[in-house]
């Protein structure tokens, strides 16, 4: 993710952003324990207002909903949501990319805009309104302070390029170091001890590799406060890692550039809550929502957005629906976990489902993610690439976890040098099914 035009404004209007910043934080944390039937009062009227403004400002909508039988004329909120077409991840970013999914009449000098990189290379430019960056900003801060961030916490951020120094940090609130994952590890390295951060967010992918770091060095970092861990999945090994390297349980956060940070787990680390107040989330299994406990499709409304937004948007992500209430007392709804991309899980031939987060796990004892490589070659014939340095031993703890959860099927191995960098600086260790005939699994 990539930030631009972050900076263009003067000091007087920093401090007013800042201050409606800092209002809207103060309305979006009393949300988090809200009565339920306020937030549905409330993202009834959201859905209502997002559905009407794309209907009438936004000639993706004007073109694509009519095409697929939806009119918004008399929508009702949430009683209506089925009779919304749900837009597919490609449709969507293509839409983004071609300017569709842009509202009418704006003035992109008052736009700022994030970058998101696929792993096909293809960047989609997500272009966002001074209100809608408060609110991305505001729900980000909501998560650090419902786990006990203070505006004195000095954060150390990896990315792969540095973000902006914002108006208030440079004041000297809330500071940030921007920890680069292009550079070599050994300036991480001692970027990340200099900091001495209370808060450390990053991918696993990078909080991995600043833990190897650590250890190879036997550096003692300072303990932070929380460590937070969005972009991929936060598998077994990583958590692990982290808490004997940092002495801190990591914080999953879910969110995609797209549509800003949508679920977070709290102090408890199980479920996630959703961010219900700005985006309506639906986990969809093949014939409409997934019961409590089942895996489905994760579908997300940004009820904010207007500049370009994202409405019952498949994400290509899979989650399992949340089977209870959570005992810490927020409000906000949950779901139990979130499971990967639908194009990493392996499909068997029962047709039962291999999530790349049940696989990461599974295997979390014997590799981590970065030492290997899956890939479903056929229905029947999987392939098990192992890092060249990876030894016999743990070669063969890994193919009997594997062998256990693939069955009968064939499991060819082989050895790789390293993986070529595709510019998202995210792991990649399982690849689902390539061939198009695998269709929907779920
Ligand atoms: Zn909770």
């Amino acid at each position: 993710m990539a930030a631009g035009r972050e900076a263009a404004f003067g000091g007087d209007w920093a401090l007013t952003d800042a201050w409606r910043t800092w209002c809207l934080l103060r309305r979006l944390r009393t949300g988090t324990r809200a009565a339920p039937a306020a937030l549905l009062d409330a993202q009834n009227e959201l859905l209502k207002r997002a559905v009407a403004h794309a209907a009438r400002h936004v000639p993706f909508y004007r073109r694509y909903w009519p095409e697929h039988g939806f009119a918004a004329t008399g929508f009702r909120g949430l009683a209506d949501l089925e009779r919304i077409p749900i837009v597919d991840s490609r449709t969507m970013k293509e839409a983004a990319r071609s300017g569709e999914l842009l509202a009418d009449g704006l003035r992109s000098a008052a736009l700022t805009y994030l970058d998101s990189s696929g792993s096909s290379g293809s960047v989609t430019r997500i272009w966002k309104g001074p209100e809608e960056e408060r609110v991305r900003r505001a729900v980000g801060l909501r998560i650090w302070l419902e786990h006990g961030f203070r505006w004195q916490d000095v954060t150390a951020q990896f990315q792969i390029r540095p973000g902006p120094h914002l108006f208030l940090q440079r004041l000297g609130v809330s500071r940030k170091t921007w920890i680069t994952t292009a550079q070599p590890l050994a300036h991480q390295r001692a970027q990340f001890l200099a900091a001495r951060a209370r808060v450390v967010a990053g991918t696993p992918t990078a909080l991995r590799a600043i833990c190897g770091a650590l250890r190879a060095a036997d550096a003692r970092p300072a303990r932070p406060r929380v460590v937070f861990a969005a972009g991929e999945i936060l598998d077994a090994a990583t958590r692990r890692l982290v808490r004997e390297t940092l002495g801190c349980e990591p914080v999953a956060i879910y969110g995609q550039t797209e549509v800003g940070y949508v679920a977070w787990q709290c102090e408890r680390r199980q479920d996630f809550h959703i961010n219900a107040d700005t985006h309506l989330v639906e986990t969809r299994g093949p014939d409409g929502p997934a019961a409590p406990g089942k895996l489905g499709r994760v579908v997300i409304t940004d009820l904010r957005c207007r500049t370009m937004p994202f409405l019952r948007y498949d994400t290509g992500d899979l989650a399992i629906a949340a089977q209870g209430v959570c005992p810490c007392g927020r409000t906000l709804p949950t779901l139990a976990t979130f499971e990967g991309r639908l194009s990493g899980a392996l499909v068997l031939d029962s047709g039962a489902i291999l999530t790349p987060r049940r696989l990461l796990d599974a295997l979390a004892d014997a590799l981590p993610p970065e030492s290997y490589r899956i890939e479903q070659k056929t229905p029947h014939a999987f392939r098990m690439v192992f890092l060249e340095n990876v030894d016999e031993g743990r070669r063969a703890a890994a193919l009997a976890i594997l062998r256990e959860l693939l069955g009968t099927a064939t499991i060819h191995t082989a050895s790789s040098a390293g993986w070529a960098a595709d510019g998202t600086g995210k792991t990649h260790a399982v690849a689902g099914p390539a061939w198009p005939s695998a269709g929907n699994p779920c």
